[in-house]
C-alpha cells in the first residue's frame, strides 16, 4: 500500500464516520486525479430518499459536475466500502481508472452491509436472476428507427 492509498482511504472512512454520525449509513468516497481530491461524496439514500444516493455515486456526480466532463479518464476512486455493482459499473461507465476500497463486502456482511449476493445474482443469465428481465422488442411505427436516427444525426454533425 502506498502512503497515497493509505491516506485518501483514511479520508473516505473520515467522511463515512461523519456521516454516520450525522445519521447516515456508514459510506464515504473521494474521487482523485494527479494526487489530488477532486470531490468527495457520502452515503446520502435516508436523507433523500434517493436509492441510488450511495457515496462513489455522489462523489462521481461531483466530480463529472467540477470538471465539466462525463468522462473520470484518469480518475482513482477510493471508498471506504466494497462498491456495490451500481457504482462499480457507475465507474466503468465514466472512465475510471482505478478503484481502492477498505471495508469488503466480508467485513460487512455481519452487519448487513454486503452487496456480494447482488453481484453472485447478476452473474447468473437474465432467466435465472431474481428480477424478472426480459427483451420486448418495441418499435414505433410512426416514426424512424430511435438508434438509426441518432446514428444518422450523429453523422450529420
Ligand atoms: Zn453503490
Amino acid at each position: 500500500m502506498t502512503e497515497d492509498q493509505q491516506r485518501f482511504l483514511c479520508e473516505a472512512i473520515a467522511l463515512a464516520q461523519d456521516n454516520l454520525e450525522h445519521g447516515g449509513r456508514p459510506f464515504g468516497a473521494v474521487v482523485v486525479r494527479n494526487g489530488e481530491v477532486v470531490a468527495s461524496g457520502v452515503n446520502e439514500i435516508l436523507k433523500t430518499n434517493d436509492p441510488t444516493a450511495h457515496a462513489e455515486l455522489m462523489a462521481i456526480r461531483a466530480a463529472s459536475s467540477k470538471l465539466g466532463s462525463p468522462s473520470l479518464a484518469g480518475c482513482t476512486v477510493y471508498a471506504s466500502g466494497h462498491p456495490c455493482p451500481m457504482c462499480m459499473a457507475a465507474m466503468r461507465l465514466s472512465g475510471v481508472a482505478e478503484v481502492y476500497y477498505a471495508y469488503s463486502n466480508e467485513d460487512g456482511a455481519p452487519y448487513g452491509l454486503s452487496t456480494a449476493a447482488i453481484y453472485a445474482d447478476l452473474a447468473k443469465p437474465f432467466a435465472e436472476q431474481s428480477m424478472k428481465i426480459q427483451y420486448l422488442p418495441v418499435r414505433l411505427d410512426s416514426a424512424p428507427d430511435l438508434y438509426a436516427e441518432w446514428a444518422s444525426r450523429q453523422a450529420t454533425t
